[in-house]
C-alpha cells in the first residue's frame, strides 16, 4: 500500500493489501489452503522460532485472514490484530493473555446478551469471574478493582440501549489502576468511534455485523493500540515473564509493542484454535471497502425513524442517543462525534403483547437475532438475545419486556417508516 494511503475511505479499501504478488488478481484472493510450504528448512526453523514472520499453517496465520487483520488494524490506528473465528472468540482472546485462574474483570452491566451470558456463566469454568457495574458511576467501578482485576471492559455504543460510555473517563479509571481498558467497537464500527483516541488499550470486534456488513459470515477481531506497558505491574506474567508456553520467550521484552498480537497468535490461536476461516475474512474484506459510506447511511436513516417514532402516540419512549432527550445525547460529540449509530430501542404502547405483535407484522424489517446488517432487523430482545438474563439484568443491560430493537438498515427511510407506521396500527389496535 502507498505512504499516500492516510484517509479513512482511502484505507478501508487498501489498507493490507495490494494487487497480489503472483498473479495480479486485484482483489484479496480466498487463499483456501491449510499449509504453506517453507523455502528450506531453516526458513521453517525461523518462523517456528518467531524470528521470521510468514505463514505456516492457516490455525495460525492465512494471507486473506492476514490482510483483513491489518486492515482493521489500520481503521482503529492500532498495530497489529488477530483475527478470530466470532465476535465471542475475539472477546476470550482479548482477555486469554491477561488472566488467570482466580483472576477477574470489571464490566459494564450494558452489553451484548451473550455477553453478558460469557462473563457471568461460561468464563467461570476457566476459573475467571467478571464483575458488573453501572460505568456511569465512575466510583463504582473503582470500588470494583480489586488486587486480581486485570482489565476492565465495555462496549463503546452498547447494544441493544442507545448507550453510549464515556470512554475517556472509564480509561482514566483503569489508567489509574494499571489495567488495560477493553472495548468492544462492534455496535460503532471505526468510522463513528476510535477507542484508542480515547485511552482504550484493546478493541474487539464482532467482523459478523457492520464491518462485514450484509449478514453473511461471523467473525471477529481483537485490535492492539500497541501503547500498554505489559511489564509495568508485573500483573500480566504471560507477557512479561518467560511464557513457558513458548519455550520461556519473553513476549513483551522481545517484541515491545507487539507483545499482545504475538501472544494472540503464538498462543492464543495456536492452542484455542478460535480461528477465522479466510472464506470469512474475504466476504469481510469486501465489505469493508463501503463500510464509511453504509455508516454514514446507517445514521441518516436511525436519526430519521428515532424522531419520527419519539412524535407517534403508539410510542411510549425512545431510547437513541442521536435524539436530544437522550441522557447520552451529549457524549455523542465526543465519543462518537459522526453519529450515534444505527442501532436503538423503543417502547411500544401496550408492552409486551404490542411488542411481539408488532414484530410479526412488519414487512421490510426482518425478525432475526443479528444487527449491523445492510438490511432493517427487528427483535424483541426480552424473550431472545436477552432471555437467559434475570429482569434485573435485562433492565440493566437496555432490554426491558416493553421494547423492541431496531437496527436500522440501509434501504429508503421513507419506506421503513411505512412499514412501522403499519405495523404500529396492528400491534396498538
Ligand atoms: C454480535 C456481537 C457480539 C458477538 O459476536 P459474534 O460474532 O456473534 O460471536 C459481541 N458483541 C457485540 C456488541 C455484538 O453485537
Amino acid at each position: 500500500m502507498s505512504d499516500l494511503a492516510k484517509g479513512f475511505d482511502t484505507l478501508q479499501i487498501h489498507a493490507g493489501a495490494g494487487p497480489d504478488p503472483t498473479t495480479g488478481a486485484r482483489q484479496v484472493p480466498i487463499y483456501q489452503s491449510t499449509a504453506f510450504v517453507f523455502r528450506d528448512a531453516d526458513h521453517a526453523a525461523r518462523l517456528f522460532n518467531l524470528e521470521e514472520v510468514g505463514y505456516i499453517y492457516s490455525r495460525l496465520t492465512n494471507p486473506t485472514v492476514g490482510a483483513l487483520q491489518q486492515r482493521v488494524a489500520a481503521l482503529e490506528g492500532g498495530v497489529g490484530a488477530i483475527g478470530c473465528s466470532s465476535g465471542h472468540a475475539a472477546q476470550i482472546m482479548a482477555l486469554f493473555p491477561l488472566m488467570a485462574p482466580g483472576r477477574n474483570v470489571v464490566v459494564s452491566t450494558r452489553l451484548y446478551g451473550g455477553t453478558v451470558t460469557q462473563m457471568t456463566q461460561t468464563i467461570r469454568r476457566f476459573g475467571w469471574s467478571a464483575t458488573f457495574v453501572d460505568f456511569d458511576d465512575l466510583d463504582a467501578i473503582r470500588a470494583a478493582i480489586d488486587d486480581d482485576t486485570r482489565a476492565v471492559f465495555c462496549e463503546s455504543i452498547a447494544n441493544p440501549g442507545g448507550y453510549i460510555t464515556d470512554l475517556d473517563a472509564v480509561a482514566e479509571v483503569a489508567r489509574e489502576a494499571g489495567l488495560p481498558l477493553i472495548v468492544d467497537n462492534t455496535s460503532a464500527t471505526p468510522w463513528l468511534c476510535r477507542p484508542f483516541e480515547h485511552g482504550a488499550t484493546l478493541v474487539v470486534h464482532s467482523t459478523t455485523k457492520y464491518l462485514t456488513g450484509n449478514g453473511t459470515v461471523t467473525g471477529g477481531v481483537v485490535v492492539d493500540s500497541g501503547t500498554f506497558d505489559w511489564s509495568a505491574s508485573g500483573k500480566f506474567p504471560s507477557l512479561s515473564e518467560p511464557e513457558p508456553a513458548y519455550h520461556g520467550l519473553k513476549f513483551h521484552e522481545t517484541f515491545g509493542k507487539m507483545a499482545f498480537t504475538f501472544h494472540g497468535v503464538a498462543i492464543g490461536l495456536r492452542d484455542l484454535g478460535m480461528t477465522m476461516n479466510p472464506q470469512a475474512a474475504h466476504y469481510t474484506l469486501m465489505g469493508i471497502e463501503t463500510l464509511s459510506l453504509r455508516m454514514a447511511r446507517h445514521v441518516e436513516n436511525a436519526v430519521k425513524i428515532a424522531n419520527w417514532l419519539e412524535k407517534d402516540p403508539r410510542v411510549d419512549y425512545v431510547t437513541y442517543a442521536g435524539l436530544p432527550s437522550s441522557p447520552y445525547h451529549s457524549r455523542v460529540e465526543k465519543i462518537c462525534p459522526r453519529g450515534a449509530g444505527a442501532l436503538f430501542t423503543f417502547a411500544v404502547k401496550g408492552g409486551y403483547d404490542s411488542c411481539v405483535k408488532l414484530i410479526d407484522a412488519v414487512e421490510i424489517f426482518s425478525h432475526v437475532a443479528n444487527l449491523g446488517d445492510a438490511k432493517s432487523l427487528i427483535i424483541h430482545s426480552a424473550s431472545t438475545t436477552h432471555r437467559q438474563l434475570d429482569a434485573n439484568q435485562q433492565v440493566a443491560a437496555g432490554a426491558p419486556p416493553e421494547v423492541v430493537r431496531v437496527s436500522i438498515g440501509i434501504e429508503d427511510a421513507d419506506d421503513l417508516i411505512a412499514d412501522l407506521d403499519q405495523a404500529l396500527a396492528k400491534a396498538t389496535a
